[in-house]
């Protein structure tokens, strides 16, 4: 694998951890966010970390080390931003479900936006800020009625989606507005899925967001910030190839087609394409058993581990890290968990592969970790930097 080549990390090294573990590259995570800043601060944009994707504390110093804002969406995660040294003002706190005990806790923390998801939710914000004497920012977050073009579990900005205001909300709301006296409505939020990575959705995104920014213009409702939330893609299937997403290319499709009021700040919140590529799972093989059409390898780590190919049916590169034959076979790679759905991959070529390979499935530095679960009360996974 390419940081064990880099860093000759021989097999000896790897068995004194107890598999599967997730190993991260800290010099990829370092690559890949320079990149991302770079590229952001050409157009003076601006960047929260999506920490859904990973909570990992090294990986949460990294970034804010970087400079990057937080993206939040539990009370739990605020917290955790804070801890790590993200700033209040850096702090967007977003989710269709907040509760009243995690919204106060934006609030004692002057956040730098709530990123609301319904009326109801605002009105609620408003009454916790009058009780707490505080004006709370907020964003709105609209449904642009956008297809994202991506799997329909990770489509969000549709209007059957249960996330963001519909359109055919927006009058009523803004006839409450001025009665909610503890609100400062400063931005406009959207975010229309994930794991995007054709650059159309994106330009079909800026013009909806053109339109509904003019409708608040014309209303007389000023505007600080449009933050465009996140979703650019990675490329599962060639991850050493292409191991760090085309910011440039993103952040200028926004340059060319979004149209911002001067002074209005562009915001961005992105998860998967700063962290995803410098994660990956280690597994072993522990045993081989005939299938029909193919073999089974079933390795140590399941679904409890990476449940994103049952979840969302994603696909992983899948790679042999100790066989050293220069021939291949084709497996059905799955975890032990007693659920059919437990399987990383149908038909997948890998070198021959016997009981105690080592196995590596790229591309999990996102929504791996985070999403790990005690189901069968497996055990908690070490995690290994290099
Ligand atoms: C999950 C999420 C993100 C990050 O999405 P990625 O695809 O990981 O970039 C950004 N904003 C909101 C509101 C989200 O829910």
């Amino acid at each position: 694998m390419d940081f064990l080549i880099r860093t000759k990390m021989k097999k000896e090294k790897l068995i004194q951890h107890r598999t599967p573990f997730y190993c991260y590259d800290l010099k990829l995570l370092n690559q890949t966010l320079d990149q991302a800043q770079t590229h952001a601060k050409k157009h003076d944009y601006h960047i929260h970390y999506a920490m859904k994707a990973n909570t990992n504390d090294r990986i949460l110093e990294v970034i804010q080390s970087k400079n990057f804002g937080a993206d939040c969406v539990s009370g739990n995660e605020v917290k955790k931003a804070l801890e790590k040294g993200f700033k209040p003002n850096q702090i967007a706190f977003a989710g269709v479900g907040k509760s009243d005990e995690e919204i106060e806790i934006g609030l004692q923390n002057d956040i730098f936006t709530f990123n609301c998801e319904s009326v109801q939710e605002i009105e609620i914000i408003n009454e916790l800020a009058t009780k707490a004497n505080k004006v709370a920012r907020i964003a709105l977050r609209l449904n642009p009625n956008v297809d994202a073009k991506t799997h329909k579990y990770i489509t969000t900005g549709l209007e059957e989606n249960k996330f963001g205001i519909n359109s055919w909300e927006l009058e009523g709301l803004l006839e409450k507005l001025p009665s909610l006296s503890n609100i400062k409505v400063t931005g406009l939020h959207f975010h229309i899925g994930s794991q995007i990575t054709s650059m159309t959705p994106f330009k079909n995104l800026c013009i909806r967001v053109n339109e509904l920014n003019q409708w608040f213009l014309d209303r007389g409702i000023h505007i600080e910030h449009l933050n465009l939330g996140g979703g650019l893609g990675i490329d599962y299937q060639n991850p050493k190839e292409n191991p760090i997403p085309d910011f440039e290319l993103f952040f200028g499709v926004f340059k060319q087609f979004l149209e911002p009021r001067v002074h209005q700040e562009i915001h961005f919140e992105l998860g998967r394409s700063l962290v995803a590529n410098c994660g990956s799972l280690i597994s072993k093989v522990l045993y081989i058993k005939n299938g029909i059409k193919t073999n089974f390898a079933i390795i140590d780590a399941g679904m409890t581990e990476l449940i994103r190919p049952a979840l969302y049916q994603a696909s992983h590169s899948i790679e042999n890290l100790t066989s050293v034959s220069s021939d291949s076979e084709f497996y059905d790679v799955v975890g032990p968990i007693c659920e059919s759905s437990d399987c990383f991959g149908k038909k997948i070529e890998l070198k021959p592969t016997k009981r105690g390979d080592y196995i590596k499935i790229h591309s999990t530095g996102a929504y791996g970790e985070v999403m790990t679960s005690g189901y069968n009360l497996r055990e908690q996974n070490p995690v290994v930097f290099v």
